[in-house]
């Protein structure tokens, strides 16, 4: 009965959404803390906080509270006034990032359309061409919109779109030789997720980062971390280049910024923000509008209370030593990789029926490509939650392994 009414809606979004996912098939309903549970009140531990952005778990009670009090206060405004929680929130952004300078937006591949924007305009502003390149890393990821697609090193999802906006090459993560061989007096900045999450969860190396920035100050281009995965305390720093020493001169972020609220924003250096984009380049109705940013500090706040980042440097080394225990423990687990709690398990094997597997008996995840199941849980997941993932997982592997 239950479970007619189920596919029953499922059939129905089937005939009214345009077919762009294959979805898993179960309509949720509601969260609590790191459970989701579907319209019949099946309970999941989730894994995958809607795609590395619930990191404060599901129910925040104070995060909730203060959105409804901005919506009984105002939602939207324009950018043609000031507001508030913009202020607010910006100053509080730059502060945890140590960037300069501020742009809202409504998603993260917004966020990185803005950034190509900005890098073009200051490469104008300082050779006067009008045909720069960007160039950009194999496996990366960064949104789907054309800017963002232009740059997102997956020729797959490129081919069927025609001429891209931006002229990019591409160059292999971690090697730097690999990004100087591209170089010509038309480039004009290199775009890097710090970690790669769609692409498999590999992390840049300090090495490579580091190198990057050095290249990048000699030949005066800009370098442009996309943070919108990463970012936010999942590597354990608030954005995952603290942990080297460098800055970016742009930065992208979105996902855990707003925590279930769609925001995002792109940063930059004082030098960038004062050479780049100028009235009437860029703009948006929604984004940076009070409800957004009061999302923004509602999760900053929460950040705060809850001394999150440190929670994951505390408890992501136990995610660590599970998956270490389950690689060593099914030969079918061929590498495992990632950091803090942004980590990977690549299968000799397509994992979508292990996924599956794992989903009935209770628990989310999400893979990375067609061999790897990603997590990426909330940032308050505690070691209970990491026993009872491998518990289930462990099962879906081995039940998989047996057939
Ligand atoms: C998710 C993601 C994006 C795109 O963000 P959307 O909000 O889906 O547009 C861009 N870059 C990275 C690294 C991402 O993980």
């Amino acid at each position: 009965m239950e479970d007619n009414k189920m596919k029953a809606m499922i059939d129905q979004a089937e005939q009214d959404l345009l077919h762009t996912y294959n979805r898993y098939q179960i309509v949720l309903d509601r969260g609590d803390g790191m459970y989701l549970y579907d319209i019949n009140g099946k309970k999941y531990l989730d894994f995958m906080s809607g795609i590395a952005v619930f990191a404060l778990g599901y129910g925040n009670k104070a995060y909730n509270d203060a959105l409804k009090a901005q919506i009984d206060k105002i939602l939207h405004t324009s950018n043609y006034f000031y507001n508030e929680p913009a202020i607010t929130a910006a100053a509080r952004l730059k502060k945890v990032s140590g960037m300069d300078r501020v742009f809202f937006t409504n998603s993260g591949a917004e966020a990185v359309e803005g950034a190509l924007k900005s890098a073009m305009k200051h490469a104008f502003l300082k050779d006067g061409g009008r045909s720069h390149q960007v160039i950009a890393m194999e496996n990366s990821f960064h949104g789907r919109t054309y800017g963002a697609l232009s740059v997102t090193g997956n020729p797959h999802y490129r081919e069927a779109f025609g001429q891209m906006p931006c002229d990019v090459q591409f160059a292999r993560l971690n090697d730097l030789d690999s990004v100087k061989a591209l170089y010509n007096d038309k480039t004009c900045a290199v775009i890097v997720e710090p970690v790669q999450g769609e692409g498999g969860l590999l992390p840049a190396s300090e090495d490579f980062l580091k190198g990057l920035r050095a290249f990048c100050d000699e030949k005066g281009i800009l370098l442009i971390f996309d943070e919108i995965q990463c970012g936010m305390g999942r590597t354990g720093s608030m954005f995952a280049w603290h942990r080297f020493g460098i800055r970016p001169d742009i930065m992208t972020c979105a996902k855990a910024l707003g925590c279930g609220v769609p925001v995002g924003a792109f940063l930059m250096t004082e030098e960038v923000g004062q050479s780049s984009l100028v009235a009437g380049d860029h703009g948006t109705t929604y984004g940076g509008n009070p409800f957004a940013c009061a999302a923004i500090n509602a999760v900053l706040d929460q950040y705060e209370a809850l001394d999150l980042v440190h929670h994951v440097t505390e408890t992501a080394p136990y995610l660590t030593q599970t998956l270490d225990r389950l690689a060593s423990q099914y030969s079918c687990i061929t590498e495992h990789r990632g950091v803090g709690f942004m980590q990977g398990l690549v299968f000799d094997r397509p994992v979508g029926p292990i996924i599956r597997d794992a989903m009935d008996k209770g628990l989310i995840l999400i893979n990375a490509g067609a061999n790897i199941i990603r997590f990426v849980p909330a940032l308050v997941t505690e070691k209970e939650h990491i026993d009872e993932m491998a518990e289930i997982l462990g099962a879906a592997i081995a039940g998989n392994l047996a057939e």
